[in-house]
């Protein structure tokens, strides 16, 4: 009923691909049936849970909302599926992104727009007032739904903030856990060094309750890693050292979200952690999102290589024109604007005999040392999700009003931990339960430390 208020009522457009009522309601039986029989197998057993449109499903449609994959089904099954599945999770279809998770606002869909229903959420009967926000982006669709409760929690990806990001615009939670601490295995990469898979859920408590399926190494991905679990009871607010990065108050950033930060650092204070504000050791932010967009258009433009039409994707086939046009050609038609623009950024820093790359990746080590460094002394770091408040729905209805520009700025706050690989959550935070707009808390831990981090964030929550 929530789907179809979501997408039939509202036009949400929060997913690209639902499985039939019956194949729903047969899952649901044999859960069902399970508890009956008083065995669960797991805490999210019988929950329904979606998965962002870019992460295999076996025999499903797999398209990363793009329509180079629009009519493709995965011959394979990501890890994180087949762990949902074995837990007795519902999966309940796959949510709408930026095309290959690249943007902010999952305004780069070539399914059209996904729209923030919080707004909605109030409100049963005249919605054509209702402002259209854009629910941030790329797992846009996955934390609009998870607040729609059209699933209780949502699997997205995380390359620079896609499960933070979102999470926040919507009013949810959003974990990115270490970077491979739940495998990648069938998930179509964007940035590979970057790449994670996150949760959205409403809460932090539930974000560790679905970690506990996903996480932990997998033979099927390299890269993958049993992050600690955490046995001791985590350290109470009042004897919580947490630290305040000063750097990243830029003057782009939001009144009300400067404010939220102000007020949720003196709230942890008043409950007795120890806040400090500290300015000098994160130099490197200033230079983290070119070092970003360097780093991930440049692996971007690599691991989209393949979509030519021939091994993978829609093809354009031309029997009048050599191999090489007919990839020009079916490129050209398939991959959005967006796409191409990251392709190119990316074609353009590599050829520059690698001295954009390798600065970069200077940049990046550095940030890494950094973060460690300030990690040595603090528990934990806050700092907000997002720069600026959600955008609007343009006038014509069709698509969000992207400044380029300021969608990379948006993106300062939560490409440090992505660059450093390291576990970041954020939270909701709001004095009232019914605001305008959700703002979102990050809180940054040590590499590692992802247990730590959900269960501080609870705390904090
Ligand atoms: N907005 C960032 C980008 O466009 C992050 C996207 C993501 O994490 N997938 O690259």
């Amino acid at each position: 009923d929530r789907i179809k208020l979501s997408e039939e009522t509202h036009s949400l457009n929060t997913f690209t691909y639902l499985p039939s009522t019956e194949s729903l309601h047969e899952l649901a039986r044999a859960s069902t049936a399970r508890y009956a029989d008083g065995s669960p197998l797991s805490p999210i057993d019988g929950i329904p849970i979606s998965v962002k449109a870019n992460i295999s499903w076996l025999g499903r449609p797999t398209s990363a909302s793009s329509r180079m994959l629009e009519n493709y089904k995965s011959p394979i099954q990501a890890d994180v599926i087949d762990r949902l599945i074995k837990s007795g999770a519902i999966l309940i279809g796959q949510t709408n992104m930026d095309e290959f998770g690249m943007g902010s606002f999952t305004a780069n869909s070539a399914f059209g727009p996904s729209i923030n229903s919080y707004p909605y959420l109030s409100t049963t009967t005249d919605t054509t007032a209702i402002p259209k926000l854009s629910p941030g982006g790329s797992s846009g669709g996955s934390a609009s739904s998870v607040a729609f409760r059209s699933s209780f929690a949502s699997i997205g990806t995380d390359t620079g903030g896609s499960v933070r990001l979102p999470a926040a615009y919507c009013g949810c939670t959003g974990f990115k856990p270490s970077y491979g601490g739940i495998p990648r295995h069938g998930v179509i990469p964007y940035a590979s060094s970057l790449d994670t898979v996150g949760l959205i859920t409403p809460t932090p408590e539930d974000a560790q309750l679905l970690h506990t399926v996903l996480r932990g190494s997998s033979l099927n991905d390299p890269t993958s890693i049993d992050t600690a679990p955490n046995p001791d009871p985590p350290p109470p607010l009042s004897s919580l050292s947490v630290g305040v990065p000063g750097s990243y108050s830029v003057s782009e950033c939001h009144p009300s979200i400067t404010k939220k930060w102000i007020d949720t650092a003196s709230r942890l204070s008043t409950a007795g952690a120890n806040v400090t504000i500290f300015d000098d050791s994160l130099t490197s932010i200033q230079d983290s999102l070119a070092a970003y967009y360097v780093i991930a258009c440049a692996e971007a433009s690599s691991n989209l290589a393949k979509y030519d039409g021939v091994k993978f994707g829609s093809r354009i086939r031309d029997t009048t024109v050599d191999f090489s046009s007919e990839y020009a050609n079916t490129r050209a038609e398939f991959f959005g604007p967006e796409v191409k623009r990251r392709i190119e950024c990316g074609d353009t820093v590599l050829s520059k005999e690698g001295t954009h790359y390798s600065a970069a990746l200077q940049i990046r080590n550095q940030l890494r040392e950094e973060y460690s460094t300030a990690l040595k002394k603090y528990d934990v770091l806050l700092l907000p999700t997002s720069v600026s408040p959600p955008i609007s729905l343009d006038s014509s209805g069709s698509g969000f009003d992207v400044d380029q520009s300021e969608m990379m700025a948006n993106d300062l706050m939560t490409v440090g931990a992505s660059l450093a690989g390291f576990p970041a959550i954020s939270i909701p935070v709001s004095e009232d339960s019914d605001p305008d707009f959700w703002v979102g808390m990050q809180v940054i831990g040590r590499h590692g430390d992802d247990d730590r981090v959900m269960s501080i964030a609870d705390q904090i929550y």
